[in-house]
């Protein structure tokens, strides 16, 4: 069928952008590149990195003349026809990240450039939506780490590609990454045939907190456990365990492990210090998160620290919270 030709093509782009990598004299741009990050050649081989050669249609040519149908490279983004018709690899000069399904099939690429400060070009371009290919669906690295995640019953949610390598080379496996969209429901119930346990590591940015509050609330909604770690400002999991070391880095991640009560009163709380407005707002936002959890059992667990923390008492967060139910919210 077309989305075996789909399939198929991927895995040779794939095949091509790795053989660029190993062997081509410019994949040693690549190689430096990835070498400067800290990503060792068994990591590479596991994750199947390769290089997009610095040419308009290196991968489209090869793979005409193998005899690939163009249709299905187009389909899969991996050759863009311009309106004159000429033909142009969508990936070009960039360490390639192939993106399997859970069960080891190339869907797509992440591919970044190399260029540390350039405006031009998106420091990430990814493949486009196909028939193979539905980013909400998908997350990066669980093909490689499912086993690990039903070992531990937990898996390390993280925002990028290197985050993930960083993190499986430092003997954390069983970890995955959104790939920079907020987490999708799709996401989570892919993850949850392995566990119902996850981890947030997101980046100790403004942007990185956010998106793990809107995620935190679709774990909660959907029934799963969800703990928090943050990062130094300006660090993200791979730029941290890269500067501490592994050791370091778990012990950092053990210790700062928050259930999403204390994560949230933590963000909450310092503003609200001596401001009762601002404590009923942040007492409320904790509410509606936990008013999103499936299990009244362990609503009444958080309902009950939610009242410690916040020094009132439980039957007042009860009411507000059978006020929301009432307003359907
Ligand atoms: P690096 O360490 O290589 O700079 P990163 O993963 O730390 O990359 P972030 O800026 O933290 O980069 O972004 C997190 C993720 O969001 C990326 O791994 C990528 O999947 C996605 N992303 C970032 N920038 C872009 C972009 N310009 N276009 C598309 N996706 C992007
Ligand atoms: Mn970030
Ligand atoms: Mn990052
Ligand atoms: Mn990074």
């Amino acid at each position: 069928s077309d989305r075996d030709s789909l399939f198929i093509v991927s895995d040779f782009a794939n095949k091509h952008y790795q053989n660029i990598l190993q062997n081509h004299e410019q994949g040693g741009i690549g190689q430096s590149y990835l070498k400067e990050r800290g990503i060792s050649g068994a990591t590479i081989r596991k994750f199947e990195l390769g290089y997009s050669l610095d040419a308009w249609s290196d991968l489209t040519d090869a793979a005409l003349k193998a005899g690939y149908q163009q249709r299905f490279l187009e389909a899969t983004g991996l050759t863009i026809l311009k309106e004159d018709g000429k033909k142009y690899d969508r990936f070009r000069g960039r360490v390639m990240f192939p993106i399997h399904n859970v069960s080891g099939r190339v869907v797509g690429f992440g591919a970044r450039t190399l260029k540390s400060n350039d405006k031009k070009s998106p420091k990430y371009l990814n493949s486009p939506e196909s028939d193979i290919y539905h980013k909400s669906n998908v997350l990066y690295g669980l093909f490689q780490a499912k086993q690990a995640i039903r070992m531990q019953d937990m898996c390390y949610m993280v925002e990028g590609y290197l985050d993930v390598l960083s993190l499986h080379q430092g003997g954390i496996e069983n970890v995955v990454a959104s790939s920079g969209t907020s987490l999708t429901e799709g996401q989570i119930k892919l993850i949850s045939r392995y566990t119902q346990n996850i981890t947030v590591l997101y980046d100790g940015d403004a942007a990185g907190i956010k998106a793990s509050l809107r995620g935190i609330d679709l774990i909660l909604e959907n029934g799963l456990n969800v703990n928090v770690v943050t990062f130094p400002q300006g660090e993200d999991p791979d730029s941290y365990i890269q500067k501490v070391g592994d050791a370091a880095f778990k012990a950092y991640i053990q210790e700062h492990a928050q259930d999403f009560i204390s994560f949230k009163t933590s963000l909450y709380a310092e503003e609200a210090k001596g401001n009762p407005v601002k404590k009923a707002e942040a007492i409320r936002e904790i509410v509606t998160s936990i008013a999103k959890i499936p299990d009244p059992i362990k609503r009444t667990v958080f309902f009950r620290s939610c009242s410690l923390i916040f020094d009132i008492d439980e039957q007042l967060l009860i009411s507000e919270y059978n006020k929301m139910q009432l307003q359907g919210r």
